[in-house]
């Protein structure tokens, strides 16, 4: 499997799926600790990515992941579209043209790790979805620096990212509108980890049959 422009097709088409699939359980997970709109805001967000993605197929990574970022700005309100939307912008910036490598697919998952932290300020352990992203990267970056594929990378960055979004359950909330709940955020999944752990999901499947 190359990690191309129809790679990023196909994980952007997943997560779309997948978010749609999950709007329920993510409007569910929100309502216990914030405002019960998150399911809605990615199904919303991610829909209108696939329409825009569909009609007019870019042909490289940055190109694909440009779309979504300036789509889920626009789309996706609340603290989710900035977020998601730094997030791929970065990873737009970091990816290269081509094919990319195990290293291109490690700092494009940095880059939009990055991106959440400059846009949210948020450290590991504060029970946001940088408890699914952070770990996904040290992951990541594991698997590339021992020579692992581009596939094994993801694969890491999959299971990590779903470990991390498990952890967040006992944490209390320290950014965002969880906060505000103080310890009764404790208890309770953080619905942006869980949103993470589903697009990470489908990137490790992209591409595959
Ligand atoms: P809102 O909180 O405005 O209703 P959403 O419900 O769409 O927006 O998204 C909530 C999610 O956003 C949280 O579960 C959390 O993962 C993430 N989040 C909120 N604030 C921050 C932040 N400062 N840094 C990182 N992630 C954050
Ligand atoms: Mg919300």
């Amino acid at each position: 499997m190359a990690i191309d422009a129809t790679w990023a097709l196909d994980w952007i088409a997943r997560s779309q799926v997948v978010l749609a699939e999950n709007r329920e359980r993510l409007i569910d997970l929100d309502r216990q600790i914030g405002d019960g709109d998150h399911g809605e805001n990615m199904d919303r967000g991610f829909s209108a990515v696939e329409k825009v993605l569909s009609a007019e197929p870019p042909t490289d990574v940055p190109g694909v992941l440009k779309v979504v970022a300036k789509t889920l700005m626009s789309t996706v309100g609340g603290a989710a579209g900035p977020l998601y939307g730094t997030a791929f912008l970065r990873a737009a910036k970091a990816a290269p043209e081509g094919v990319l490598d195990a290293q291109d697919v490690a700092a494009l998952l940095a880059a939009a790790l990055e991106g959440i932290q400059a846009r949210g300020k948020a450290e590991p352990g504060d029970k946001t979805m940088v408890d699914a992203w952070a770990p996904a990267v040290a992951a990541a970056r594991e698997i590339a620096d021992g020579g692992g594929s581009p596939e094994e990378v993801l694969d890491a960055a999959a299971r990590a990212a779903a470990d991390g979004a498990q952890s967040t359950e006992p944490l209390r909330a320290r950014k965002g509108r969880a906060s505000y709940l103080g310890e009764r955020s404790m208890g309770h999944l953080d619905p942006g980890a869980v949103s993470s752990q589903l697009i990470l999901a489908a990137a490790a499947k992209a591409g595959r049959a």
